[in-house]
């Protein structure tokens, strides 16, 4: 077995795992990142990079290339619930360089990230490389076993960090505790042909029993069609035409486009999940983005938490890195961190959720009405922070780490 010494592992190459090794990497610690997939190219990944994101590439003096990939923008999000039309967040106000919210495909943001990482010497990314278990001394983590195109791999680090998405392995070997918080819906996933004359931002729709949410990726719309939970099989049952009809009803103007949806193997099916671990971390181990706490879709902010958690990280521990210094302690400093912000973004997730998604999916009957408290939101003077949360998150985070 081949067997690599190196000061830290990532496992997991989505937002958190590639930015986190970009960063230390730029500090100058040894850092290997391994990606199970052999390529970022998969369609489920979201779209959405947040003006805290692209504020961090400003930081990073990368904005300008950044903005060179193909993206378009969103300066005003929008939701239709029923008959009520309401703003859930514009951002032109914001004292940022970018005001406003790039849609981009994951696998563009991914490869991006790579590509800059990959300048310095002491990064190291393996793809195809799918982590398997934990190496343990006594109670302490010392690197992971992998599986690698040529065979089984060990790698061996001061410190390992878990980026390994919603069902991290790595935080179920370490025996981490997890808090699950519930989720109403799942998500059916499917691409429609997008016309010049349609809308251009994204769109959001929730009438009874259903709910869509269109992602504009320029010749063609990324839609996600929310249904109750663990009711997939009941809507496979009802028919393709049943379920064209569904979309068809809460989006008259994609017309005869929704036949492009000829079978089931087009539509993919997304379980959602929320829930965070009551302890991010073990003796030479840490887990942060989805592996610490799986965010559910409500305002796509995700992507971006994973990156704020990525960064906060980098922050307290290239230095102990690059000394050999890292302890419990600096750990517990990255949780301390980054626990507020989760929690707050989770509540507010789950308050959307209980409030505005499962009475809307649940009630066949009448048409559905915006709750109170987004009515409220609509008033001038509230109206910016809904779109200040969705920009910038709970206290965002700055590039402190120094670049080596
Ligand atoms: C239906 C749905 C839609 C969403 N839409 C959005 C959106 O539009 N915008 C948004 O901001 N957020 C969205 N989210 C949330 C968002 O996808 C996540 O919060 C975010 O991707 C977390 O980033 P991460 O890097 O922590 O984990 P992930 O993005 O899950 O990345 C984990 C990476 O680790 C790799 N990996 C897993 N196991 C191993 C292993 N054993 N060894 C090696 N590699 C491994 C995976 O291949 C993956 O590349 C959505 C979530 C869901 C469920």
């Amino acid at each position: 077995m081949t067997s690599i010494k190196t000061t830290c592992c990532v496992v997991g190459g989505g937002p958190a795992g590639m930015m986190l090794g970009f960063l230390l990497a730029r500090a100058g610690v040894p850092v290997v990142v391994l990606e199970k997939h052999r390529d970022f190219l998969r369609d489920f990944r979201g779209d959405t990079v947040h003006p805290s994101t692209l504020e961090l590439m400003h930081e990073l003096g990368l904005l300008d290339e950044f903005l060179k990939l193909p993206h378009s923008k969103v300066h005003e999000l929008s939701i239709q619930v029923g008959a009520d039309h309401l703003i859930v967040g514009h951002f032109e106000h914001l004292p940022v360089h970018c005001k406003f919210i790039a849609m981009m495909p994951q696998w563009d943001f991914l490869n991006f990230m790579a590509d800059h990482a990959k300048r310095y010497p002491s990064f190291d990314l393996r793809m195809q490389s799918e982590a398997t278990d934990l190496i343990m001394d006594g109670d302490r983590v010392t690197g992971v076993r992998a599986k690698a195109p040529d065979g089984e791999i060990e790698i061996r680090a001061d410190l390992t960090i878990a980026c390994d998405g919603r069902h991290s392995i790595l935080r179920e070997r370490a025996g981490l505790s997890v808090e699950k918080l519930g989720a109403p819906m799942d998500v059916m996933w499917f691409r429609v042909t997008r016309n010049d004359s349609d809308a251009g931002d994204a769109i959001a729709h929730v009438e009874s029993g259903r709910m869509l949410v269109m992602l504009n990726r320029h010749d063609y719309w990324q839609c996600a069609y929310v249904i109750p939970k663990g009711t997939a099989d009941d809507v496979k049952q009802a028919g393709l035409d049943s379920f064209r009809g569904s979309v068809k009803t809460i989006s008259p103007f994609l017309g005869d486009r929704i036949d492009e949806i000829d079978s089931w193997e087009k539509v993919k099916l997304l379980t959602v999940e929320v829930d965070r671990l009551r302890r991010w971390y073990r003796q030479g181990l840490l887990c942060i983005g989805d592996a610490a706490h799986a965010m559910s879709p409500v305002g796509g902010v995700g992507i971006n938490l994973a990156v704020q958690d990525a960064v906060a990280a980098a922050n307290i521990l290239a230095e102990p890195l690059r000394s050999a210094k890292v302890t419990t302690e600096t750990l517990q400093q990255v949780q301390r961190r980054r626990e507020f912000p989760t929690r707050v973004t989770q509540r507010v997730q789950i308050a959307m959720q209980n409030k505005l998604i499962q009475p809307a999916l649940t009630n066949k009957g009448e048409r559905p009405k915006a709750p109170l408290f987004m009515k409220l939101m609509q008033l001038p003077l509230l109206q910016r922070i809904p779109g200040r949360l969705l920009a910038f998150g709970v206290r965002p985070e700055h590039i402190h780490s120094r670049a080596a």
